[in-house]
Order: C-alpha cells, then sequence, then structure tokens
C-alpha cells in the first residue's frame, strides 16, 4: 500500500442485527440496532414501490451521473441543477470532491470530536488531518480552527448537527469561517432535517461553501447509499470529471425520486425523532448532552462505554462505543432515537445496568 493507507486504521461501524444475534443467541427479530442513526420507520412505501418497479432493468447501466435524481433534488429544493451533485452516499460525494481537491502534502482541517471519515478520506489523499478542538459544549472554535489555516488548508469540515456530540453550528460561525478563508468549507448537513434552519443559503452567497446532505437518515434509504451536496457552479464542473461514472445504482435512484415524492413519511421520521429525542433525555439515567440529531450523546461514568454497550448487547440492544471517535474517551455512547417501545426498552436496560453496581 501507499505509505498513507499503511499507516490507517479501517473505518469503525455500527455492529450489525445478525451478527450480534448469533453472538449472543438471541432472535433476530429480538435484537434492535440504535448504533448507526438510521431510520427507525424503515424506508417510505413510495420508495419501496419504485424499487419493485425497476427491477426488471436491473441488466442496464444506470445514467452515468444519476441526472434523473438531480432534476428531483433540483425541484426539491428548488435550486439550479448547477449547484447539485450527488454520489454514493455522503461519503461517496465526499470522496469524489476531495479527489478533486486534496493532494499530497495538503491539509484539511477537522475539529474533533466529529464523524471520522473526514480523517480517512483526507488520508486516501496523502494529504494531512490537523485537529482543532472544540469548546467544552463541542462548539467549534471559530478562532482556533482559523489559527489553523495555511496555504495547504484545503477544507474544513464543519458538521451541523455535529456527530457524535447533536449539537449544531451556528450559521454567523459558518460565515466568519467562509469569509475568512480561501478553502472550501465542507458543511456536513447529514442530521440537518431534524433540527431547524440550514446553510444551503450560503452556497448562493459563497464561492467557498458546500453543503452535503444524505438519504440515509430522515428519507430512511441508508441501505442504497445516495447522497448529494450542494456546491457553487465552478465545483460542479470540476466534480463531473472526477466522479466515478454510473456510481448510484438505478435501484437507489429509483427509491431516492420515490422518497422525496412522499414528504409525508419524511415529516413522520422527524416528528417521531423529535417527540422520541425528548423523551430520551428525561428517561436516560446517565448525563445526555442536547441534540438536534437523531441521536444523542449519554456521559456514562462513571463507568466505561465498552462495558454499557456490551451489556446492552447481551440485551439485545445495539449502540455505539465513541471511544472509536478520535479524542471522545472512554466513557460515551451514542444511541439512535428508536420508536417509542424501542426507546422505552433502551432505557429499562441502561436502568437496569447503572443499577447493577
Ligand atoms: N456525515 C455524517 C456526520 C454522518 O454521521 C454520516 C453517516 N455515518 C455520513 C456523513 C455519511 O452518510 P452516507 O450514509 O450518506 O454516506
Amino acid at each position: 500500500p501507499k505509505p498513507a493507507i499503511a499507516k490507517m486504521k479501517e473505518y469503525v461501524a455500527g455492529r450489525n442485527i445478525e451478527e450480534v444475534a448469533r453472538s449472543y443467541g438471541i432472535r433476530e427479530s429480538d435484537v434492535i440496532k440504535l448504533a448507526s442513526n438510521e431510520n427507525c420507520l424503515g424506508p417510505s412505501p413510495k420508495a419501496v414501490e419504485a424499487i419493485k418497479e425497476v427491477a426488471g432493468s436491473a441488466h442496464l447501466y444506470p445514467s452515468v451521473d444519476a441526472i434523473e435524481l438531480q432534476e428531483a433534488l433540483a425541484a426539491h429544493y428548488n435550486m439550479p441543477l448547477e449547484n447539485i451533485v450527488a454520489g454514493p452516499g455522503m461519503d461517496g460525494v465526499l470522496e469524489t470532491l476531495l479527489r478533486v481537491f486534496m493532494d499530497k502534502g495538503d491539509e484539511s482541517i477537522i475539529p474533533l470530536p466529529t464523524f471520522s471519515y473526514y480523517e480517512n478520506v483526507t488520508s486516501f489523499c496523502s494529504a494531512s488531518p490537523v485537529f482543532s478542538r472544540r469548546k467544552p459544549d463541542y462548539s467549534i472554535d471559530v478562532e482556533d480552527v482559523l489559527n489553523n489555516v495555511n496555504k495547504r488548508t484545503r477544507f474544513i469540515f464543519v458538521t451541523s448537527p455535529n456527530n457524535p456530540t447533536g449539537n449544531i453550528t451556528p450559521l454567523e460561525d459558518v460565515r466568519a469561517i467562509a469569509e475568512s478563508v480561501e478553502c472550501l468549507v465542507f458543511v456536513d448537513e447529514a442530521y440537518i432535517d431534524f433540527s431547524d434552519g440550514s446553510a444551503i443559503g450560503l452556497v448562493k452567497k459563497y464561492d467557498n461553501v458546500i453543503v452535503g446532505r444524505t438519504m440515509s437518515k430522515a428519507w430512511g434509504l441508508a441501505g442504497l447509499r445516495i447522497g448529494y451536496a450542494f456546491v457553487p457552479s465552478w465545483v460542479k464542473g470540476q466534480y463531473m470529471k472526477a466522479a466515478t461514472p454510473h456510481s448510484i445504482s438505478r435501484i437507489s435512484v429509483a427509491a431516492a425520486i420515490g422518497a422525496l415524492g412522499d414528504v409525508e413519511h419524511y415529516k413522520r421520521s422527524i416528528d417521531i425523532v423529535r417527540k422520541g429525542r425528548e423523551f430520551l433525555r428525561g428517561a436516560i439515567p446517565f448525563r445526555t448532552f442536547p441534540s438536534e440529531a437523531n441521536f444523542i450523546l449519554m456521559d456514562v461514568s462513571p463507568l466505561k462505554s465498552g462495558y454499557v454497550v456490551e451489556e446492552c448487547m447481551k440485551r439485545g440492544i445495539i449502540l455505539r462505543d465513541c471511544a472509536s471517535f478520535r479524542g471522545m474517551g472512554d466513557a460515551f455512547v451514542r444511541v439512535t432515537v428508536g420508536t417509542p417501545a424501542q426507546n422505552r426498552r433502551l432505557v429499562e436496560a441502561l436502568s437496569e445496568i447503572k443499577g447493577g453496581l
């Protein structure tokens, strides 16, 4: 491997239901996964219908650039096509963007703790992640971010709401950063649907702001890998040269368009999260942090995160141990907001685990 890859650790994802059921001798139907911030209502029935309709065309390549999806997104968000790109998950969109802009020896600024894939994609390009520390309330320290900017900086990653902490980044902070730098500011809005507001408006005002989105969360299509971004038009031209051809499958394109046509399901998905979030913050027997996303961060000290995650897994509940997030320590666990029944089961399990010591 090239040296940058040899040094890397593998990406850590949430464990899956089948594997946990097998290892712990629990029926699959009794295992709940609250580890990867998926949609607890499942996909929109309109998306499922669209998948069935397109199955017979599986032998044909999809369009090279998912133009049908770009058009549906343009209509949904009332944005010009020249400002929209799509890819296989936001992960895929990020890979293409960094392929375009990030070269050996370049840098990206990553305020920790946050989503770990920014660091990985930076390494893929033999570039260096530069870490900025967040404030105690996990907000971005704008001054520290700007102090880290130099001629080699290509991206600043601003995650709003942030994963795994759940807080949003105020638009004033995004603006302050965008106005002070020449590099790109990538605002990751994977979870913004569960909050209010968005930085999309800034894409038209600044030629260095990109807003990333995904259909994996509020749109309920994590299994189909669909991401998109709002970009300045000069970025789109370069993106299209570097994107992997045909990278969004026919099934994904059809399902995404089906889901966009089911705003009711989307709204229900957001509503159940907002209510569940409030319930969990009141009922979880550990310190929790305010969240504008579909997950909640818990500080389980004096217990260790690994212990709590393991004890929950024995009870058929998969959670995310945040020890794998750089800069997080070993007392933090992230829980995805589930259905009311799942949330109650989670609270029961956590109360038992806490009471047991
Ligand atoms: N950004 C953040 C902050 C995330 O938490 C995730 C999901 N793990 C992603 C991006 C990736 O989303 P996608 O499923 O669209 O690749």
